[in-house]
Formats: C-alpha cells, structure tokens, sequence
C-alpha cells in the first residue's frame, strides 16, 4: 500500500475510513474416506501488486489507484473553513 492519500471516486465524501482487502490462501488436509479435515494450517497472505482498497462510508471496492488518482484529482485544501473578507 502506498503512503499517499486517498479520495472515494464514488461517493467522493471520503478521505479517511477505508478496508484493504486482502486474500488468503489456507492450506489443509482431509481425511480421504470420511472428508473430515484433519488439519489446518497458518494462512498465507498472497501478495497483491496493487491492493483492493473498499470505502467504509459507500461500500465501493476498488483498485487503490483509483483511490489515489481521486485525490490527485481532487487535493484536499489545507485549509477547511473559507476565511470570509
Ligand atoms: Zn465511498
């Protein structure tokens, strides 16, 4: 994952709460007459170039590019309130 900001392109509300989704792969044994497992290993992340990245405000799930292209796009101000003159 990279340390750059994030944007939601789908409900674009979104800079801050996100899941990273990641697979497993968990490999056991069965026994092969009654089908019972007999043992379980230790999961093993699989390693992803480019993580899936889902926005707990919307539910999107997307590329982590897609994320931080938004945010390119659409750079968060430095400063939130608008001063008024
Ligand atoms: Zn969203």
């Amino acid at each position: 994952m990279q340390e750059k900001p994030y944007f939601c392109p789908n409900c674009r509300s979104n800079r801050i709460k996100f899941s990273v989704i990641t697979s497993y792969a968990q490999s056991f044994l069965k026994d092969a007459l009654s089908g019972n497992i007999t043992e379980f290993n230790d999961p093993d992340a699989i390693p992803e170039e480019e993580p899936m990245i889902q926005c707990l405000v919307c539910s999107f799930t997307g590329n982590e590019l897609r994320f931080i292209k938004q945010a390119e796009r659409e750079p968060r101000m430095n400063t939130p309130t608008t001063p008024h003159y």
